[in-house]
């Protein structure tokens, strides 16, 4: 299989189909830009599975996604897609940088839910950026395709707050990326996983995700395993 891309946490592959290509979840864990690195065994098969269940969910809601099937253990055939720059990240709780670039203190219910676009781009740290910035950029081709992120990224955190919820986390924020189809369509990518996702357990308020990595508070592959675990309790 030739490697089209390797990035931070997977590695996209070529298929015979040129609309299509595999998705590979690593066991890498990276924080803070990359500054921070280590090796999970078994991470990636967890976060292969996870996404996997996610964004069939999703799918089932009628938030169309690059998701065609899981093929094995770590990796899934997925939709070829011109990936646009900009990390749609929804909050509901405070954390992480909002925290610190606001002063908010961490665990503040906010009084309604935010979307905020950033530029991904590692070599300026992922900047905040505001529309004007994103068209300015040309990571979008129109005022209307940002629309249409900050939708879908409710419609998204609509949709997951519920199903987390049933499962006993709370789903403080999040992540995610979208890309252009063939037709021009934007629909949902790269992946939902405690990597890209703050969850914390309703009843001990344990944190479940990737800051258990950043901040070394504990086993992130138990904790994982655990959401996982949970999410096929419910399926
Ligand atoms: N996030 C991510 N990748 C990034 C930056 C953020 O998946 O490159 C996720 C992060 O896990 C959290 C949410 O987006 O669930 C908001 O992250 P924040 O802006 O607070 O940044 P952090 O302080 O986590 O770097």
């Amino acid at each position: 299989m030739k490697l089209l891309y390797e990035g931070k946490a997977k590695k996209i592959y070529q298929t015979q189909n040129p609309d299509e290509v595999i998705c590979e979840y690593k066991d890498s864990l990276t924080a803070f830009n990359g500054e921070k690195k280590a090796n999970e065994k078994g991470k990636g098969a967890l976060n292969c599975e996870i996404t996997t269940l996610i964004f069939e969910a999703l799918q089932k809601e009628g938030i169309p996604t690059h998701l065609i099937k899981k093929i094995d253990e770590t990796k899934q055939l997925v939709k070829k897609v011109d990936i646009i720059p900009i990390e749609v990240v929804v909050r509901n709780i405070a954390a992480g940088s909002l925290t610190k670039r606001l002063g908010l203190k961490e665990g503040e219910k906010l009084p309604f839910t935010i979307v905020e676009f950033y530029y991904k781009n590692d070599e300026l740290n992922d900047p905040l950026i505001n529309d004007e910035h994103a068209l300015i950029l040309n990571l979008v081709s129109s005022r209307d395709e940002l629309n249409t992120l900050r939708e879908y990224g409710r419609k998204v955190n609509k949709f997951l707050r519920e199903f987390f919820d049933k499962i006993g986390l709370i789903l403080v924020d999040f992540k995610i990326e979208f890309g252009k189809d063939k037709n021009g369509n934007i629909i949902l990518a790269d992946e939902i996983t405690p990597d890209s996702c703050r969850l914390w357990d309703k009843k001990t308020g344990k944190k479940m995700d990737k800051d258990l990595f950043r901040f070394d508070l504990g086993d992130i592959k138990e904790a994982y395993e655990e959401i996982l675990k949970r999410l096929k309790d419910i399926k």
